[in-house]
């Protein structure tokens, strides 16, 4: 199969990440016979330094004309002037926007060689398997916004066919897998969320009766998800609770570095990106953890190619490693000294065989 992808590694460990992520995918298109034909473009802060825009034309053009899209991710404290005309998070709503990518796919399965570094006790880790999907075109990020030295507003819409299109997207999911979803709202203050919990009740009930749709507020899934995570199958919600949910979940796995997330638009052509951002912090070190990214080339592989084996085979790989010991410091073993990004990738790729 021929491959063509948009690269964007962006800032911070966005670069780093994305070198271990694309080290792996060409091992595994050698071993399945696939030809890859990447192609790099800008995007975010390092956009803004080449061209004074965040998502220039050029990358644009790229990521329109692919079969997916790969990014590492944008932003850092250099771009981060409150007052700045253009900020590099701004590139990435243009990008998805672009692609039209409407619903963000993040799997969050625990592994009990992880269940050490994990903040939560082990027997609350057991069997944990969420899909959470989340909806990406709407909701606060996205709605009108004002601000003026005394007052700011966000404004939080949805419309109609966004909610139907991401339940259904949710619908269809949870139906290969266990047959659950719970809606995630605040229909007790927010008539965005009444809009979102009435028409999930109507669209189930016509299109999916055989999938068991529960309703939950957000503020109760946030201490449901680390009390009983192992009750969820699939989660849908609007734009900002999934984007929190996810975060809080990512620690069910140890680290918000393994966390890999997949935005797919209607044709499931997509983009690909681990969930977490650029990590200032720890950028330029070596030391980023690069599981999420790679687990994210797994996704795509599914997602947008079809190429389920060679998916399963990348995450077993990712797996196997960490079990054999392989650990960057943010899923350190006590007493063992971590390893670098590139040396993840090493152990990732050595499993490949
Ligand atoms: P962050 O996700 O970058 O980092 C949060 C914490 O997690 C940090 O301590 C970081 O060191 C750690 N971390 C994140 N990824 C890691 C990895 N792969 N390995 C090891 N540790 C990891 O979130 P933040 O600090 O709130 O944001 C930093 C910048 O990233 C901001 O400019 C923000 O806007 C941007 N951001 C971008 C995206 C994206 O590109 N999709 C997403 C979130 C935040």
């Amino acid at each position: 199969m021929n491959i063509r992808l948009t690269v964007l590694a962006g800032d911070g460990i966005g670069p780093e990440v994305m070198h271990e992520g694309l080290r792996a995918l060409e091992r595994v298109a050698k071993i399945g016979g696939h030809r890859l034909e990447l192609r790099n473009g800008l995007i975010g802060g390092a956009a803004i330094d080449a061209t004074g825009e965040a998502f220039p034309g050029q990358t644009r053009a790229l990521c329109e004309d692919s079969d997916a899209v790969l990014l590492g991710a944008v932003g850092g404290p250099k771009w981060s002037d409150p007052n700045a005309s253009v900020r590099p998070e701004q590139g990435l709503l243009d990008l998805r926007s672009a692609l039209d990518v409407y619903a963000n796919l993040r799997p969050v399965a625990t592994h009990p060689a992880l269940y050490d570094a994990s903040p939560l006790r082990p027997e609350r880790l057991h069997n944990v398997d969420i899909l959470v999907v989340r909806e990406l075109t709407g909701g606060a990020y996205l709605g009108e916004k004002n601000r003026t030295a005394d007052s700011a507003m966000d404004v939080c819409s949805y419309q109609r066919h966004e909610i139907e299109r991401i339940l259904r997207m949710a619908g269809e999911l949870a139906g290969r897998r266990q047959a659950r979803v719970t809606s995630v709202d605040k229909a007790n203050v927010m008539e965005t969320s009444r809009l979102w919990r009435s028409i999930a009740d109507e669209l189930f009930c016509a299109e999916f009766p055989q999938i068991e749709l529960e309703h939950m507020f957000i503020d109760a899934a946030t201490m449901h998800l680390l009390s009983r995570a192992d009750s969820f199958d699939v989660i849908v919600t609007e734009n900002m609770f999934g984007d929190i949910l996810t975060d809080e979940a990512s620690m069910l796995c140890g680290s918000m570095g393994m966390l890999p997330s997949a935005s797919l638009n209607k044709d499931r052509r997509g983009l690909y990106e681990p969930i977490h951002g650029s990590a200032p912090d720890i950028a330029g070190r070596g030391i980023a953890n690069p599981c999420g990214m790679i687990l994210s080339v797994a996704l795509m592989l599914r997602y947008s190619l079809g190429l389920e084996e060679e998916a399963k085979l990348l995450e077993d790989a990712v797996y196997a490693a960490v079990e054999a010991g392989h650990r960057t410091a943010d899923i350190g073993l006590p007493d063992t000294p971590p390893v670098s990004t590139q040396a993840m990738g090493d152990a990732v790729i050595a499993e490949l065989g």
